[in-house]
């Protein structure tokens, strides 16, 4: 297998991990374990430091985001209609889950879709751009990649309270900036996300305390944007 076959496959594998039925598929809902699992990192947990610390790591992945796979499990354990639809089936249409458990798939089954979004995207890669034609379409839309780091920086210091802020793709192809509250995920709004900025204080506050705005621009240092630039190239 070339390099370049195996960096595919591997992102295919990572996007798998990130968007597929994962472990949901034909295990009833009620197996002990439940439907979903919690994704494993995809680096060591200290891989980041010192732009994100192993101790947030830790509690980030193995608490926080642990806990909304297990609370999203219990949310679809009686749903029968539910057998079989993956993490990205719910989300995309959250009309279609029932009423009853819907508030909790769609803060419970976001807060895991959003985490494994930015958990495989991350890297560190002090000083990395974007590369190929995601590089070339953050150009033409924003201007340039300052402006770019600047506009989506602004949309995630700016979120009021929880949430998150993103590069996104829309339906048309177009690169957009933009922030959700709580978990609220931009794939129930038809669009697919590139790079999650984590806002919650969770994601930062055990090293940046109250400093909001030094985590996400030490954020850009940790994002891995072959990675991201790859799964835009799919998408077009
Ligand atoms: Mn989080």
């Amino acid at each position: 297998m070339s390099r370049r076959e195996a960096i595919k496959t591997t992102a295919v594998a990572l996007a798998a991990l990130a968007t597929g039925p994962v472990g949901y598929g034909a295990t009833p809902n009620s197996s002990p374990d439940g439907p979903f699992k919690l994704m494993e990192l995809p680096f060591a947990v200290d891989a980041l430091e010192p732009y994100m610390d192993s101790q947030t790591v830790l509690v980030h992945h193995g608490k926080h985001h642990a806990t909304y796979v297990a609370n999203l499990n219990k949310a679809v354990a009686n749903e029968q209609s539910l057998i079989g639809k993956s993490l990205e089936d719910l989300l995309r249409d959250l009309n279609s889950v029932p009423e009853k458990v819907r508030t909790a798939v769609r803060n419970h089954g976001g807060g895991v879709y959003n985490h494994n979004v930015f958990w495989l995207q991350l890297k560190k890669n002090p000083g990395g751009k974007p590369i190929g034609e995601l590089a070339k379409a953050i150009e033409s839309t924003f201007g340039s990649y300052d402006n770019f780091k600047d506009q989506l920086s602004k949309a995630a210091v700016g979120v009021f309270g929880s949430g998150w802020g993103w590069l996104t793709v829309d339906a048309n192809k177009n690169l957009r900036i933009e922030a959700t509250s709580n978990q609220d995920s931009p794939i129930s709004q038809g669009r697919t996300p590139l790079l999650a900025i984590d806002v919650w204080e969770h994601a930062y506050y055990l090293k940046y305390q109250n400093r909001r705005a030094d985590f996400v621009n030490a954020l850009f240092d940790i994002i891995n944007w072959d990675y991201v630039s790859e799964q835009y190239r799919k998408l077009l």
